[in-house]
């Protein structure tokens, strides 16, 4: 809640500072600033991006993360009250790229944020996936060195390496098998070629336009991100 009412330079109030709400307009008013900013994160509505958990919210164990969750949140969320349209079309246009890098590196995203205090983690991550997605954007390559920078960290951070020549499984190769188990016959999204979450984010769209003669025959559907049936497309 407290993401969804941050101010324009992305710092979330404290309780305190926040002015009484005698006939709870404000209460309602930031209920509502939430909902939005949920509603651009899951769900069906026509501006919901549909992120796939795996993808965006799973460390590299397969549990969900509060630092990733967050920190998406918190980025979403500043780019909203910052009125900024255009971050959700840059955002779908390197998404396929970004899924990819995220999946990746998610054991160098891991420990990028166990060097971080918790208190920093998500501030951390989310300055990581702002930067990551306007380097993307400006068709950078983005690797490990590049991810340990746009984090802010210096130097070199190690990883596990996954080919090994000991017998049992490392953690790093569990994990790699998790994610690749969560994502495998995972549908993409024919417009922007990320993963949907059909459980809870999914829109049927018209391949041939309704208005250009496309009919709601079996072979005129596909099924794509909300916000890219929507805001995409038309
Ligand atoms: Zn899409």
């Amino acid at each position: 809640m407290l993401i969804a009412v941050r101010d324009q330079l992305g710092e979330p109030r404290r309780v305190e500072s926040l002015p009484d709400d005698p006939d709870g307009q404000l209460t309602l008013k930031t209920l509502a600033k939430a909902l939005d900013l949920i509603g651009r994160i899951t769900g069906n509505d026509g501006g919901s991006l549909g992120l796939h958990p795996a993808v965006y919210f799973y460390g590299p164990t397969g549990r969900h993360s509060s630092a990733l969750f967050m920190g998406t949140v918190a980025l979403v969320g500043q780019k909203l009250a910052n009125n900024d349209k255009n971050f959700f079309n840059r955002f779908t246009s390197v998404r396929a790229d970004l899924e990819r890098v995220l999946i990746d590196h998610k054991d160098v995203v891991a420990t990028i944020l166990q060097r971080t205090s918790s208190a920093g983690r998500v501030a951390r991550y989310m300055m990581m996936l702002g930067k990551l997605i306007e380097a993307l954007g400006a068709a950078q390559a983005v690797g490990e060195i590049e991810l340990v920078q746009f984090a802010g960290l210096e130097g070199k951070i190690l990883t596990g390496t996954s080919d090994t020549a000991q017998l049992s499984f490392s953690q790093d190769v569990k994990s790699a098998a998790f994610i690749q188990t969560a994502l495998l016959g995972a549908m993409k999204c024919p417009i922007c070629s990320g993963y949907l979450d059909p459980e809870k984010s999914i829109s049927y769209d018209h391949i041939v336009r309704a208005r250009e003669g496309g009919t709601g025959s079996i072979r005129n559907i596909q099924l794509t991100h909300p916000y890219c049936n929507q805001s995409v497309k038309s």
